[in-house]
């Protein structure tokens, strides 16, 4: 039987830059943690019920860390459940990767950048070369591959544009009547107005073991106070819920260890000084105490039980959140009515979508990558039943 003939373009000098942007961070590839718990990750708007246990059991976790392994690249399990290369590097993982796709005669065209996609009746995708570098427009920069028997795009979200994949293909499927929900900022960080005196003594400290809410969703964690607001695991979590939200605010338990009757208790006793107090009764650190006093004073609270009603539920509005050039990763994208369950196109049977330019997020932890990989295997395995099916492989 014949092979299939893959040829790979890329907008960009070289492959997988986003890839090695993460490897900064060790490269979080998945998470150990039971499927039960891992599938529910994943959300987006109109996302069929179900449809990751199938990715997911098609490529799980552990298949991420065979492929890796079987490219030479162990992994292992931190005790946060985060699963990284030993090296914690991407570029060797990467170098072998392509390596391997090299010897299986897949064909590279870099400096390629898709800028028209044409279905009827013909597919023809249309490339401009040497976009990624400062080319004069001229037809020699313009080629197209006419007729592939099927097309997987997998062009990326919009943040970190620098490493290629800036969500300008959002156009590009507009006049394919492709509804497209905006590419908007996800797991990063969220801005508010500090004032500059309380600034000055929390600016770059982390609230650590808290809790926080926002529309009804909880996370724990920790949370990091930036010059221009706050960052950290438990905002990337809220982020969905604080974008559903018009004027979106954090509620922040900033002592979860105690309940309101036991921190009343160990107020008893104090007649006066009851902010100064509360710092060393109720154990709270610098910076929780800092932002509990602001608050306090600036509503002239005077009785524990107000304070104790503050310092667990102390609400922080934000002003939006942070550039989506500088978020890990972006929520919309293609969405999933216009979506079959093999990831093909409704109505464009050749031409399949994976990774993030679809309308799903996860928090941080592994999942965007191995989001990504499983729904590429989805995206794979459907192309390859497809050309069997029309007697092309
Ligand atoms: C700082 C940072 C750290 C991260 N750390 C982690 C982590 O530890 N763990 C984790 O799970 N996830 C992490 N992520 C997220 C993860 O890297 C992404 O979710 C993942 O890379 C998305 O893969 P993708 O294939 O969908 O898109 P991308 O990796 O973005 O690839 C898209 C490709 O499409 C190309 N392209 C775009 N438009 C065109 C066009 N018109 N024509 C031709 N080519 C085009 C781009 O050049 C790019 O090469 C991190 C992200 C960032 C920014």
């Amino acid at each position: 039987m014949q092979g299939v003939k893959v040829d790979l373009y890329d907008a960009m000098p070289s492959v997988g830059r986003k890839f090695l942007v993460a490897g900064r961070g060790g490269l979080n590839l998945t998470h150990g943690e039971p499927m039960e718990t891992f599938r529910t990750r994943y959300r987006g708007p109109e996302m069929p019920e179900d449809c990751w246990v199938d990715w997911l059991t098609d490529f799980s976790p552990q298949e991420i860390r065979n492929w890796a392994s079987g490219l030479g690249i162990e992994t292992f399990q931190a005790s946060s459940g985060r699963v990284y290369p030993k090296e914690m590097k991407a570029a060797p993982l990467l170098r072998r990767w392509v390596d391997r796709l090299r010897g299986l005669q897949v064909r590279f065209h870099m400096l390629h950048r898709l800028c028209k996609i044409e279905h009827d009746p013909l597919l023809r995708l249309h490339f401009k070369k040497n976009a990624g570098k400062d080319s004069a427009e001229n037809m020699l920069d313009l080629f197209y591959v006419d007729s592939p028997d099927a097309v997987i795009l997998a062009l990326g979200g919009a943040s970190w544009p620098i490493t290629g994949s800036n969500g300008a293909w959002t156009s590009l499927l507009d006049h394919l009547g492709v509804n497209v929900p905006p590419l908007v900022a996800a797991n990063c960080g969220w801005e508010l107005d500090w004032p500059a005196d309380l600034l000055d003594k929390i600016e770059g400290l982390p609230l650590k073991n808290c809790r926080a809410s926002a529309d009804g969703e909880y996370a724990s964690g920790e949370l990091m106070i930036t010059r221009y607001g706050l960052e950290g695991g438990i905002i990337y979590t809220l982020g969905a819920a604080l974008r559903r939200m018009q004027e979106p605010v954090i509620e922040i338990d900033l002592k979860p260890s105690a309940e309101i009757p036991e921190l009343l208790r160990k107020m008893e006793s104090v007649k006066r000084n009851l902010i100064a107090e509360s710092r060393t009764r109720w154990r709270l650190s610098e910076q929780a105490h800092a932002l509990l006093a602001w608050q306090a004073e600036m509503r002239g609270i005077e009785d524990p039980a107000h304070l104790a009603e503050l310092v667990k539920h102390f609400p922080l509005s934000l002003r939006g959140p942070r550039p989506i050039a500088e978020a890990i990763s972006s929520a919309g994208g293609i969405a999933w009515r216009d979506l079959t369950k093999s990831l093909s196109l409704q109505g464009a049977p050749a031409i399949f979508f994976a990774g993030e330019m679809i309308d799903w997020e996860a928090p941080t932890g592994g999942y965007l990558i191995q989001g990504c990989f499983a729904t590429g295997r989805r995206a794979a395995r459907s192309a390859m039943d497809y050309l069997r099916q029309k007697g092309l492989y």
